[in-house]
């Protein structure tokens, strides 16, 4: 039985991958994208995730123009207000294998309630800065 959150697409040469859309895809070479989601914890009681998993299959929103395949390493939380833990998290995806973090769209744009995480830019801001290798998308659907 195939991974439930494991997505294929069509594999299209390394060298003819070019950015497209919100990401800059396979600069590195490699052929798929491997990518950790975190969420806001306060969301969690009024939304599983839904339309994450609908924008990475479907190719909208922030991987809108993603041609390659994109398994899903995690989803997690950012372990709670007011965001202490959400470093821990990067790198526990990091340590898991993903190329990539998503800030899931209910941290930075407040879905689905309309209110956004009011901590978000300062720890976005260091994980961005101890984890400079990895790709970033600030908001996935
Ligand atoms: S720190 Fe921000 S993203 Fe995390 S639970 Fe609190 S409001 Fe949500």
């Amino acid at each position: 039985m195939p991974a439930p959150f494991y997505v294929t697409t069509c594999v299209m040469a390394a060298e003819t991958i070019m950015h497209t859309g919100a990401l800059r895809i396979n600069e590195s070479g490699r052929l798929d994208m491997k990518i950790g989601v975190i969420r806001c914890m306060q969301t969690e009681d009024m939304c599983p995730g839904t339309s994450d998993y609908k924008a990475i299959q479907n190719r909208t929103g922030a991987f809108e123009g993603v041609e390659e395949p994109i398994e899903i390493i995690g989803h997690i939380n950012c372990g709670g207000c007011p965001g202490k833990k959400a470093l821990l998290r990067a790198k526990m995806l990091a340590g898991r294998g993903a190329d990539t973090i998503a800030f899931a769209s209910c941290i930075g744009k407040g879905n689905p309630i309309g209110y956004p995480c009011p901590f978000h830019k300062k720890w976005i801001e260091i994980i961005k800065k101890e984890l400079p290798e990895i790709r970033y998308l600030d908001y996935t659907h």
